[in-house]
């Protein structure tokens, strides 16, 4: 197989690929993986996987971790908390935020995450760069030297006080991205609509957490997914609308798509696991997000642009806020809907939730699981050591058992937002063993490696 002096062997395993399953042993030299064969001759560490799945540690490339959202408020995980987190659920590489906020500069944004993740986080990582603020030198030149440093992904929110860019800083942006090479990320819902929903609710004394779902209607997602597609189409920039939630969004992404426009699209768990009637549930500010969860209708949607490719990646879209004045309360707890923050914990489910709907209840392929998970979102963001069990990439490896089991209970994962969302859901199918560039990180639940570890990836230009 090769002449190379092996580290690791993960011996007897199945392994999984984005486009094949088989068993084999594979082979870490030097943080990489160097062979995929069998019988693969000695190695001072062996790991038995025998009865287990090898598969590429997930990459999530939607989460919020130690940012300031637009309303000023500070998520509730640090780096630290959120990498451990997101090990613990089999993903070993995140793609988070570096949120600029009006008056700051790029450069300096991008440079305080950077130092907090080198800190705190023990998997690898890279950053959206949130673009809030395009005067001055931020778009002329501190943006074009990040996308240079590997920064290739840009994020607008089309709506949010503050944050929010309309449609001339946008295309502005637009231009700038498909000049220098990089990625638009957009949350689209339109922002008029939102406001003036909003406004009507509150007047009618509709404050409960409840019609938050009705102050997002779906023209918003539809209509914003749409204009954003034909800005992409009259620009030739490549975007990513991130969590479609709608049929018609769906189709939207879909029709740009045969067209030709350079877009991609994705979508989180909680749009195919949860409908808008959880906010009728007990304590439901846990669950409130943006957009708001849909219907049943919407989530087979999801599933069958899946199927046909127009939905390429599955994200977490992380975003933690304790139920306290920390976070979803911090307006206080009789908070009308408009003032309770957005956003629900996803690192440590997103891969136990996919894998146990493709996998275990047979909706899909091992592969499909991979390519949705691990393989597309590596892709698409230039990460061209990730996602893959394949010689020369990143040992970044998930053994998982695909029988274990286990019920989600109230407060039983490793960040720090002190509920799990997914409270009663049980799921089949569990990372057991984690890798990051061949280290071996969890073990039998237990974190194995200290804070700080983590490298920033920088994402190779598009082509
Ligand atoms: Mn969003
Ligand atoms: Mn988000």
């Amino acid at each position: 197989m090769t002449d190379q002096q092996l580290d690791t062997i993960i011996r007897g395993g199945t392994v999984v690929t984005s486009t094949g399953t088989r068993v084999a042993d594979v082979g870490i030299a030097g943080g990489r993986i160097s062979a995929i064969g069998t019988n693969l001759a000695d190695a001072a560490n062996i790991i038995d996987a025998t009865g287990l799945l090898v598969l590429p540690g997930g990459v999530d490339t939607h989460c919020h971790i130690e940012q300031v959202s637009g309303a000023g408020l500070m998520n509730a995980d640090t780096f630290e908390t959120a990498a451990r987190s997101a090990a613990f659920g089999g993903t070993t590489c995140t793609v988070s935020f570096a949120a600029q906020h009006p008056g700051n500069r790029m450069r300096d944004v991008v440079a305080d995450y950077e130092a907090l993740a080198q800190k705190g986080a023990v998997i690898d990582h890279a950053f959206h760069m949130i673009v809030a603020d395009t005067s001055g030198e931020n778009l002329s030149h501190d943006i074009p030297a990040l996308i240079a440093q590997g920064h290739r992904s840009i994020k607008i929110f089309t709506t949010y006080d503050k944050v929010r860019q309309d449609d001339h800083a946008i295309l502005d942006i637009l231009a700038v991205a498909k000049r220098e090479g990089a990625l638009v990320c957009f949350h689209a819902e339109n922002d008029g609509l939102i406001r003036h929903m909003t406004a009507k609710l509150l007047a009618e004394g509709k404050t409960a957490p409840k019609y938050h779902a009705a102050s997002h209607p779906r023209e918003a997602e539809i209509e914003a997914i749409d204009r954003m597609c034909r800005f992409a189409e009259f620009t030739g920039a490549r975007i990513m609308i991130f969590h479609v939630s709608t049929r018609e969004g769906v189709e939207i992404v879909r029709r740009a798509r045969q067209r030709g426009v350079p877009v991609e699209a994705e979508t989180c768990p909680h749009y195919l696991f949860q409908t808008a009637d959880i906010l009728e549930s007990d304590n439901p500010a846990r669950f409130m997000c943006s957009p708001p969860q849909r219907t049943e209708d919407d989530q087979e949607a999801l599933w069958e642009a899946f199927d046909d490719g127009t939905l390429q990646l599955v994200t977490s879209d992380h975003a933690p806020y304790r139920m306290d004045e920390s976070g979803k309360f911090a307006n206080g707890t009789d908070s009308p809907f408009n003032r309770i923050a957005n956003g629900m914990p996803g690192l440590e489910v997103r891969l136990p939730l996919m894998f146990d709907a493709m996998v275990s209840k047979g909706r899909s392929s091992l592969e499909e699981f991979v390519q949705l998970t691990a393989s597309n979102p590596a892709r698409a963001f230039g990460m061209s050591d990730k996602g893959e069990i394949a010689e020369g990439y990143d040992a970044d490896i998930a053994l998982w058992d695909p029988k274990a089991s286990h019920t989600y209970g109230a407060d039983d994962l490793h960040d720090n937002v002190g509920y799990n969302p997914w409270e009663g859901t049980t799921v089949t199918g569990l990372p057991v063993t984690v890798l990051s560039r061949g280290e071996m990180i969890i073990q039998d639940e237990h974190l194995l490696a200290e804070a700080g570890r983590g490298r920033r990836i920088p994402m190779k230009a598009f082509s």
